[in-house]
């Protein structure tokens, strides 16, 4: 392993690309190689039969070179897989405080109920005769998510949030032009929203007009209404919002849009604040994604599979997408295709991601309608505790007020110590801490979005606190270099995360 003069690992040394490489045997390796640079690929790691091919069968498309495929044994091939785990930060090494994520702890039970052969082992193409307790768990889910939301239809297809604004913003644009008012150009999106909100509505077409937060952090109603006329298709407005504050003037905001033809879409990805208190159909939403693999607490994190329903108001319940699970007596089928009907047709190849879904319905019947209360009280209250011991020293976006399931701060607290926004989440990582959400909404300079959620207990939180307002302290008294050389023990230091994005490498090729 190669240290730089901080003492800190590089990966100046990365190793060879040629098969075989050495595996070094460091505390926490810098450099794990790819599969690919593991292991040869004359062998299989298991014994296969010799199979006799038969061209004609396969009608002259039969492999002609060799597949190069790695060659490992079952514990080469673990232990690969373990080695790349550890580089991780994970929710079960430690807290997780990423606003707008809900980075909350998984029950083991609902990883149990997903392992159960009837929901793990089946495949969508399966005849529909031998997966009815799968639908039958996809239909008691979807119930769930329309009871906890008072709406009147849900499609379970979505695979993420993003996906779930698509699905919705379709359902939106599909009603439009039933009405004859497909000419609606226009989105309106707060300038707090996740940027899955305009990009969603980029991506169909429409163009986006910006609507300013307020100096408390929330819409005003007087600012939406300046911005409605026939042109407007929709408003996409997130409640509880990014800033972590629930919009006050929600249903307002909602009867105005409506009063000028447009549809309320509501980001949901933080119904965990909320949900079994409020009902987002009672504040006028028309769409609502919901993100099981936040709110529901599936795993998440690192690309996927999440999973995000989206709830339909009446109005748009007849544009939902194909399939749905229909149930009659106690048969139930899954509906492919609709004629002469609305729907705006199919989203995704198949019906959704089973094992979230399992996982989700787990969650909900372990806790039932007043656990799932408690849930949203304890993410708001944990949140709030974060907030009145850090705001002694770190400084509150929009003042002095209560928030709901996360805490903004905004940088000025830094002013003048040299020490970023960036740099103090790097010192986070070697105090063990997974960094909160930074620089995110992007309407507060150097924003820090801190979520603990509901699963933390007390002990933890203090933790965090004590070594946050360690830290803040340590930045206000001038210890720069901190910050600067931070983080000093994680395998990898910073990263040139720009042009990884740009430029990313996702082809290795075989030397
Ligand atoms: C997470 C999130 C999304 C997007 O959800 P994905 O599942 O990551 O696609 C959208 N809006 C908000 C406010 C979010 O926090």
């Amino acid at each position: 392993m190669n240290m730089n003069s901080t003492g800190r690992p590089t990966r100046a040394d990365k190793t060879s690309s040629s098969k075989n490489a050495e595996i070094k045997s460091a505390a926490l390796l810098p450099d794990e190689p790819l599969l690919f640079e593991i292991g040869g690929y004359e062998h299989s790691g298991v014994d296969l039969f010799e199979v006799e091919i038969n061209d004609e069968f396969l009608g002259g498309f039969e492999r002609k070179t060799s597949l190069d495929l790695p060659g490992l044994s079952e514990p080469e091939c673990l232990r690969h897989y373990v080695r790349l785990s550890r580089l991780n930060m994970s929710i079960d090494a430690g807290i997780y405080p990423l606003g707008s994520c809900t980075m909350k702890h998984n029950p083991r039970l609902n990883e149990k109920i997903a392992r159960l052969a009837g929901f793990a082992d089946i495949h969508p193409l399966q005849p529909v005769s031998s997966v009815q307790g799968a639908l039958e768990m996809i239909d008691e889910l979807a119930l769930w998510l329309m009871e906890l939301t008072n709406t009147s239809a849900v499609s379970m297809s979505p695979k993420a949030g993003a996906h779930g604004e698509l699905c919705g913003m379709m359902a939106i644009k599909a009603a439009l032009e039933a009405k004859g008012q497909g000419h609606r150009s226009i989105v309106l999106v707060p300038d707090s929203a996740h940027g899955t909100n305009p990009a969603t509505a980029a991506f169909l077409g429409y163009k986006v007009r910006s609507i300013p937060a307020n100096k408390n952090g929330v819409v005003d109603v007087e600012a939406v209404i300046a911005a409605l006329d026939d042109d407007v298709a929709a408003i996409m407005l997130t409640n509880p919002n990014t800033c972590g504050l629930f919009e006050p003037d929600v249903i307002k905001i909602a009867d105005a849009v409506h009063d000028a033809g447009g549809y309320f879409y509501c980001d949901g990805a933080n119904f965990n604040a909320i949900m079994g208190l409020v009902c987002p159909g009672d504040l006028g939403i028309d769409a609502m994604h919901i993100n099981l693999h936040k709110t529901f607490s599936t795993p998440h994190g690192g690309g996927g599979p999440g999973a995000g329903p989206v709830v339909l108001s009446k109005a748009l319940a007849p544009f939902a997408p194909v399939p749905f699970v229909k149930k009659s007596g106690s048969d139930l089928s899954l509906i492919e295709h609709v004629n002469d009907s609305d729907s705006f047709g199919r989203l995704t190849a198949f019906h959704g991601q089973i094992g979230m879904f399992t996982r989700s319905l787990a969650f909900m019947l372990s806790h039932g309608k007043d656990g799932i209360t408690q849930v949203a009280y304890d993410a708001v209250l944990n949140a709030n505790y974060v907030r009145v011991r850090l705001q002694k020293v770190f400084s509150l976006a929009f003042g002095d007020q209560a928030c709901m399931h996360e805490v903004l701060f905004d940088d000025s607290f830094l002013k003048g110590t040299g020490v970023s926004t960036l740099d103090f989440a790097k010192a986070m990582i070697d105090e063990g801490f997974h960094p909160m959400t930074m620089y995110f909404p992007l309407v507060v300079s150097g924003a820090m979005l801190i979520e603990p959620t509901e699963s933390e207990s007390k002990k933890t939180l203090d933790y965090f606190c004590d070594k946050m307002l360690e830290l803040a302290n340590d930045a206000i008294a001038g210890n720069v270099d901190r910050f600067k050389q931070a983080p000093k023990y994680a395998p990898l230091a910073r990263l040139d995360e720009t042009l990884a994005a740009r430029q990313p490498k996702l082809k290795w090729t075989k030397s």
